[in-house]
């Protein structure tokens, strides 16, 4: 027989109920017993739809109320002293790690929140001092979970997070300097004794997760394996540990899998990179099973299952039935409840699909084929029978997109002229100051604008109502631009719900979920646009607002567009062609774009690429140099389309450059704006150690913060830049779009930023 085994499961629930609970919680609407209650019911719902599907190998300690890592974190009594002296009980300390803390006397800020690898899920870091000590929690959550499953009549296999990757993903707390890696020696006897308790309870194995196997390790952090694998393998009476990897190939990790020599099971991950599976099947001992990741656990595609069971029969045939167990790639958490809350997706691709429900069911599935494919006959057809519905549809294959990339040039990503020659004209042609203002292009998101975005979705307004509305949106926008006498206008973005969803609902080859909710971060969550087919755009897209907001305006008016990179990776991607392909048929869309705007008279045009980094691959060397350059190549054939008196500025969220600026500097933008308000002007440095040559703007303003900062505050921010950059060079901007932001506090922080400029302005 070969098991089924799911690695994780998403935590929402149907309708994002833990969401709605975690909120009403924290509003004060709900007490901390009826959370509980739901969370128990949650984990109740997620084990039976495993249970119910055939999967053998059912997790628990999936679940978490905010993130499994801050789980972690006061698992394993690990939580700072400016939360513990709070004296809160355990989940409001939990909660105010994870998201701050301001209530009856109370003002503690959250814990630092970065991405789980290169994922959009964002976990809390573990926060280390100099003088660190562990313990086990009372009442441990892992143990406590598999007992209430197992009451419930589920023998589960508790998921842990290991403890190498707990320390490697952590880091010293502010006033500290501790290596996290060099704490091991204290962490591993409480990882013992809690494996020791979940042993006791009755747990025969446990899920123990190093996914930092994936990356290009310290020495430090490779030598830690052995010492930790071996004292845990020592120790006795444990239950059988897997050590699950994903997100990437371990082989170059292998020297440290003489570590695991006492583990029952390794995963990895086979879908993102299937060919590690030979040299996987030559490294495990004799008697080691591989748990083959083969259901993707970070797509909404269903599952080639032909290609799975080629995978699966090769490893079969070295090991053995007993020793394959067929999983999905990585937990679910990363993928929505359940297709069958879709009721609007067009029925032909609605069959393509399969969400975390569904891959319950397809690991099940897979486990039954590889040992009697009769058995399974009926979903086996249906299943190839979709696949070729899909490799076969007009929706995915659009010729014309084809002919198009075909004909892709090089100099179809250069402009015209170098910058010093485009620079001369756009000063001729827009006529701005030095130390030019202007904002990143959305304004507050009122009640109001939400109110009348509604009415129209659900056909309460007609069009030309939703119109006027949005017209006076801008014309709103633009008259607080006069007052406050910005450079560069924006038209304030009163008609996007969303920066990706915009754009994809104007574009052929994409599709929309109603319920496919993802969580990004605590309780908030995201609803990804999946990209089914070939891209085009069928009409434009910006054009009738940037147009009006630009003939109402008597300064120049900025166009405003998601770059190709970020509408790929805040999308669900195909995964039949490469993204790489993907992205350029964004590109060439967006081209479109662009060169529409600029005969319509919008002559300064800004294409945001926010997630370009978060894109780069895991580890450095020849895929990270592939990604950089197609992901150049797509910015800039989007944008290089336009004469050399139009500008182009492209923003991003962030400061840190330092790894790939010579990819940033590559996109040739003539402007670009990037957050710095609250980052160390310092990491401006490497604009000048590089002599880079066009133009800037650090954000000034922290756009995450009610706070107006005041005039001062402004000067000392420009005076810092001024030290790193020329005056000739610098724009003043605030750190990213307003739109979350009340307009009273939008009047304040412009008035004091535009201020600002213009005193600097006189100085040069
Ligand atoms: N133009 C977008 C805005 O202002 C940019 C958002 C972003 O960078 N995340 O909202
Ligand atoms: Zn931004």
């Amino acid at each position: 027989m070969v098991k089924s085994s799911v690695l994780g499961f998403p935590r929402m629930g149907v309708l994002r109920d833990l969401k709605k609970a975690n909120e009403a919680y924290w509003g004060g609407k709900l007490s901390q017993t009826d959370l509980l209650a739901e969370g128990k019911r949650l984990r109740l719902a997620h084990w039976k739809i495993q249970k119910d599907a055939g999967v053998d190998i059912i997790p628990s300690n999936d679940f978490a109320y905010y993130d499994h890592i801050l789980d972690h974190i006061q698992l394993f009594n690990a939580v700072p002293e400016r939360y513990t002296s709070q004296k809160l009980d355990t989940l409001d300390e939990y909660f105010a790690m994870g998201r701050g803390h301001q209530k009856g006397g109370v003002d503690v800020p959250s814990l630092e929140m970065v991405k789980w690898f290169d994922s959009n899920y964002h976990y809390v870091k573990p926060t280390l001092q100099d003088n660190q000590t562990f313990s086990l929690a009372k009442d441990p959550k892992p143990v406590r979970e598999f007992l209430e499953a197992k009451e419930a009549g589920y023998i589960t296999r508790p998921v842990l997070v290991g403890p190498v990757s707990f320390l490697a993903l952590g880091k010293a707390d502010r006033g500290s300097t501790v290596n996290p890696i060099s704490l091991l020696d204290k962490l591993v006897p409480v990882y013992v004794e809690l494996l020791k308790a979940l042993k006791a309870a009755g747990a025969e194995a446990v899920q123990i997760d190093e996914p930092v196997l994936v990356y290009d390790l310290s020495p430090e952090v490779k030598a830690a394996f052995k010492p930790a694998y071996e004292a845990i393998a020592a120790a006795g009476d444990v239950p059988a540990i897997t050590i699950a990897t994903y997100f990437g190939d371990i082989v170059h990790n292998f020297d440290v899998i003489p570590a695991f020599s006492k583990v029952q099971a390794l995963h990895v991950d086979l879908v993102r990179n299937p060919e590690q599976l030979e040299p996987v099947l030559k490294q495990l001992g004799p008697n080691q099973i591989l748990s083959a990741g083969v259901v993707d656990g970070r797509n909404i595609w269903k599952n080639n299952f032909a290609k799975s069971l080629e995978l699966l029969n090769t490893a079969i045939k070295a090991l053995g039935q007993d020793r394959v167990i067929v999983a999905t790639s990585s937990s679910l958490l990363h993928t929505p409840h359940t297709l069958a809350s879709e009721k609007k997706l067009p029925e032909e691709v609605y069959n393509w699909f399969s969400f975390a429900t569904e891959k319950t069911k397809e690991v099940a599935i897979l486990a039954k084929a590889v040992v009697d494919a009769e058995s399974v006959r009926a979903e086996l057809d249906a299943n190839a029978a979709a696949i070729k519905s899909r490799a076969e549809s007009a929706r995915t294959n659009d010729p014309k997109v084809k002919e198009r990339q075909a004909a892709v040039t090089p100099e179809m990503h250069n402009r015209k002229s170098p910058f010093d020659v485009r620079y001369q004209k756009q000063v001729q042609h827009l006529k701005l100051p030095l130390f030019p203002t202007t904002t990143i292009g959305s304004f507050p998101q009122t009640s109001e604008i939400r109110i009348q975005r509604n009415k129209f979705t659900k056909g309460e307004i007609s069009e030309e109502e939703y119109d006027n509305f949005i017209k006076k949106e801008i014309d709103l926008a633009i008259k607080i631009q006069d007052e406050l006498d910005l450079d560069v206008y924006v038209h304030g973005e009163p008609e996007r719900n969303d920066m990706v969803q915009y754009f994809g609902e104007r574009l052929q080859g994409y599709v929309f979920t109603t319920h496919a909710w993802v969580q990004s971060y605590g309780s908030r969550c995201v609803r990804p646009p999946i990209i089914v087919g070939d891209i085009s755009r069928p009409a434009p897209m910006t054009v009738k607002e940037s147009k009006y907001a630009a003939s109402v305006s008597k300064k120049p008016m900025k166009g405003m567009l998601t770059g190709p990179v970020t509408c790929l990776r805040w999308s669900f991607p195909r995964v039949d062609v490469h993204q790489s392909v993907q992205c350029q048929q964004l590109a060439l869309a967006l081209r479109d774009e662009v060169q529409d705007l600029e005969k319509n008279g919008i002559y300064v045009i800004q294409v945001d690429e926010p997630a370009l980094r978060e894109g780069l691959p895991l580890r450095k060397g020849s895929e990270r140099d592939a990604y950089l350059e197609w992901a150049v190549n797509s910015f800039k054939l989007a944008t290089v389309g336009v004469d050399d008196s139009t500008q182009i500025h492209s923003h991003f969220c962030y400061s840190e450059f330092q790894d790939f600026f010579h990819a940033i500097a590559a996109l040739d933008a003539d402007v670009l704006s990037i957050e710095n308000s609250k980052s160390d002007a310092k990491l401006l440095k490497v604009f000048i150690d590089e002599a880079y040559p066009r133009h800037i703007g650090p954000g000034v303003y922290d756009i995450h913060s009610p706070r107006v900062p005041n005039l001062e505050e402004f000067k000392q921010r420009i005076q810092e830049m001024l030290a790193y950059l020329r005056p000739d060079q610098l724009w003043i901007n605030p750190d990213c779009g307003l739109k979350t932001r009340k307009w009273d506090e939008v009047k304040g922080a412009l008035s004091n930023m535009v201020t600002a400029a213009k005193y600097f302005r006189e100085q040069y």
